[in-house]
């Protein structure tokens, strides 16, 4: 499922096929991109690049796939050099996205590693410093999605997790980055429709979505002094492995993103320009702004 070039105008409702009922299989959390099925499009054959970040500095985390996998690939053909960073049980994903940014030509660096971590993040971000010699961009993209039907089953244990993968993970590695940001850098913080449409069924998750979007407001304003902008991207329904993985029960899978305005989920390639704009000067008069790429589920 791919399209192979990012501009020939085409319908999108058609762009890529619904959901068929298909999709149903799950998979353990963290999940593999190496078995999605349906496969979903990144941007492989598609995106092309027009030094919108040339020389640019990024570090990216959950980048070996989905969504981050989409805007690895782009940033590369952008021109930055990349570090991603992923769960040392991702390599075989990780590896496949390096082996693609590394064909664009910029360095590319891998960092397995849970950001769950404070230590960890402190380590993730001295070494892509030490990598890459600054962080020009930094998107924070890692995230947990797990779905639970009733409160008494979501547990004090998972509600931990959630909101330390999504929420205190994004606070950590942000706090050791910017000392290392110069001016003209952009935190891009993966945000959610969930911020605004919260699901019974995403307790956790939504709320934290709800978290990133506040904090991503709040440190715009707080970093306008050093000429850095932090804005988010809210994503609608994107085929990735995080739905796969618990992210969705399986009803609600077999018919992921038909629902939308547009009729169908999205794929992380029609996500990753969002990203790229933000990170680029183009975007130089936009901070604490939320971009939607929703299908037409609009934000408020
Ligand atoms: P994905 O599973 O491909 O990416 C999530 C990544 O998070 C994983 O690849 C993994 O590397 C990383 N991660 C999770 N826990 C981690 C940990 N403890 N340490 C280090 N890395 C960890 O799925 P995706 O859908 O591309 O998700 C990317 C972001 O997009 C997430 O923040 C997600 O909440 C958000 N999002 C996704 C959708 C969607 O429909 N897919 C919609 C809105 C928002
Ligand atoms: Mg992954």
């Amino acid at each position: 499922m791919a399209i192979f070039d990012q501009y020939a105008m085409q319908d999108p409702r058609t762009q890529y096929p619904k959901a068929q009922g298909h999709a149903d299989e799950q998979q353990p959390d963290p999940a593999l991109d190496a078995i999605l099925k349906p496969q979903a499009d990144h941007g492989e054959e598609s995106y092309c690049g027009a030094n919108r970040l040339r020389g640019r500095k990024a570090l990216i985390t959950g980048g070996d796939s989905g969504i981050g996998r989409a805007v690895a690939i782009a940033f590369a053909r952008e021109g930055a050099d990349v570090v991603i960073n992923y769960l040392p049980s991702e390599e075989v994903d990780g590896q496949k996205t390096l082996n693609m940014i590394r064909e664009a030509g910029p360095k590319a660096i891998a960092i397995p590693g849970d950001i769950t971590d404070e230590k960890f993040c402190k380590t993730l971000v001295q070494q892509a410093v030490e990598a890459l010699g600054s962080i020009d961009i930094l998107v924070n993209n890692a995230g947990k999605q797990q779905f639970v039907e009733e409160l008494e089953d979501l547990s004090t244990e998972q509600f931990v997790q959630t909101y330390t993968t999504n929420v205190f993970a994004m606070f950590w590695i942000t706090k050791a980055a910017v000392p290392h940001m110069p001016a003209g850098a952009s935190i891009i913080n993966t945000t959610s429709i969930q911020s605004y449409q919260p699901s019974p069924g995403l307790l956790d998750y939504a709320s934290t979505k709800g978290a990133i979007t506040a904090f991503t407001k709040s440190l715009a304003k707080m970093l306008v002094k050093k000429g850095i902008r932090v804005n988010a991207v809210a994503p609608g329904p994107i085929w990735t492995p995080l739905q796969q993985s618990g992210g969705q029960p399986d009803e609600k899978l077999q018919q992921f993103g038909n629902k939308v305005p547009l009729g169908r989920a999205g794929q992380p390639a029609e996500v990753a320009p969002a990203f790229v704009f933000l990170a680029s000067q183009e975007s130089s008069y936009i901070t604490a702004e939320v971009i939607g790429v929703t299908g037409g589920e609009h934000l408020p």
